[in-house]
Order: structure tokens, then sequence, then C-alpha cells
């Protein structure tokens, strides 16, 4: 196996939604997905990107964090473990997004390298795929497809057995019907007793990001905006993190490398 990996881009910003949203972050975009949600953002890395050995994809890691070289704890104040936030050894955090990194073999030996380099390193994935393979120190945000992403179909159940305290759920949420079916998933799973459990309002697409190849919204389901998911969370009293999708409160929706 070559050690290389086709990655769509690589950039430092802020993390934007999860457990850890608002912390410094380099992003390691991996070109490529099998699956087309409706709201999908990042369509421009179905197919664009460049082969790079996994050294150079490390060294550009450590060049971007070289600013943060001062341990966490020292100076921050941030949480170095548990109770009143989550784990983070070192800033910036490492994340691996896409696309779908599982979809390339070599995204394990990476997030197994940038672990022992001390990163944090969170993997997203779409759960369409076999996450048990990934180095247990990664913290997994995994999705659970709602039926508005049209990908509702592609949830590997067989997953959840594998999720940990360290790992996240996050349902997309684009309508009332969304809501409903990801309230029942919780209920039926109990999968607040897994680990946190994360609800994103899917921001609007501008023009520009919808790709052609992107599944329709499924007859039948009413949009829901992003009040109206907020107020319903609180009326259920649901075990969830609400989502804004900071980076795109903070920049433009469409802007690329933040
Ligand atoms: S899984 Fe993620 S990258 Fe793939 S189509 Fe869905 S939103 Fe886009």
């Amino acid at each position: 196996m070559s050690d290389t990996l086709v990655v769509n881009e690589i950039y430092l910003s802020l993390q934007g939604e999860s457990t850890f949203a608002g912390l410094p972050c380099i992003f390691i975009r991996l070109t490529a997905c099998d699956l087309r949600c409706s709201y999908c953002d990042t369509a421009y890395a179905f197919t664009e990107g460049e082969k790079k050995p996994l050294r150079d994809v490390q060294a550009e890691v450590h060049r971007l964090a070289a600013a943060f070289a001062t341990p966490v704890g020292q100076t921050s104040g941030l949480p170095v473990s548990g109770a009143s936030g989550p784990a983070v050894k070192r800033l910036p955090l490492v994340e691996l997004t896409g696309g779908e990194p599982l979809l390339q073999k070599n995204s394990l030996p990476l997030m197994q390298a940038l672990c022992d380099d001390g990163f944090t390193v969170l993997l997203e994935t779409s759960g369409a795929h076999d996450i048990a393979p990934v180095d247990s120190r990664v913290r997994r945000i995994m999705d659970l497809k709602c039926p508005g992403s049209g990908e509702a179909a592609r949830n590997r159940w067989e997953n959840l057995p594998h999720l940990k305290r360290t790992d996240e759920i996050k349902f997309v949420i684009t309508t009332r019907e969304d809501y409903e079916w990801a309230k029942a998933r919780i209920a039926e799973h109990q999968l607040d007793s897994i680990c946190p459990l994360l609800f994103s309002w899917a921001h609007p697409l501008a023009p520009e990001q919808k790709g052609k190849s992107l599944k329709k919204l499924p007859p039948g389901q009413t949009p829901i905006s992003r009040q109206e998911l907020a107020e319903q969370i609180i009326a259920d009293a649901l075990p969830v993190r609400f989502q804004a999708q900071l980076h795109k409160v903070i920049w433009a929706p469409a802007q690329r490398g933040v």
C-alpha cells in the first residue's frame, strides 16, 4: 500500500460544530465521498484533491501548529481533562474531515501518528463506514443521517456498539420530520447513555454550493428554522447539544478554508 492520501485542503481555523466548537483546529479535508447528502456544503471535495505522502501531511500539521508551542494548561487555562469540558492535550486540535475520511485506508495510520504526536484528533465521519479500526484515542464525531439528507438508508447501525463516551453522535436537522426521526432514534437506542448528542441545524446552501449530484430533499418534508429547532429541543427537554455551525456564523457560508 502506498503511503499517500488524496487531500483537498489543510488549514487552520476554529472548530465549528461539536463539543470542541470554538477551539483552534487544523482541518485535513480528504477527497471523495460515497454519499450525496441534500445539504452537503463541501461538494467540491468529492473530486478535487492532490495526492500527498503521509509525511508531508504530518509536516504541514506541525507547521500550522508551531505557533501554539506552549502546552495547554500552562497559559490558556483550558481544561486538560473531562469535568468542565472535553479533554484537550494540546492546541490546536486536528480534525480529519471530508468528504469521507474513512474511504481512504491511509487515514488510519495518519490519525495514529497524530495521536502519537500528542494532538487531540477528531474524526468527522458520515456513519456509513466501519469505525472500529480507528485508533481508540481519536474522538469520533459520527453522523446518523436523517431522512432529509436523502441518505438515511446508508446509516451503519452496527457502528453503535463501538461508540465510547469520548465520541459524539451528530444529527444534521433540515426538517421537522428529521427532528422527530432523531428524537425517536435517541429513545429507541438510548443514545444519550452512550456519548454526547449534537443537533446541528443545516444552514441553507448558497447557490454556488449546490452540487449537481446532491440528493433532493425527499417529498413531504417541512423545513425547520434554526429558532424552531432550538425551541423544540427546549420544549421536549431533549438531552442534546444545539449546534449553529459556528464557522458559518463568523464567515460567509460558502467561504472555503475556514
Ligand atoms: S457525508 Fe458529508 S461529505 Fe459526504 S455528502 Fe454527506 S455531508 Fe457531504
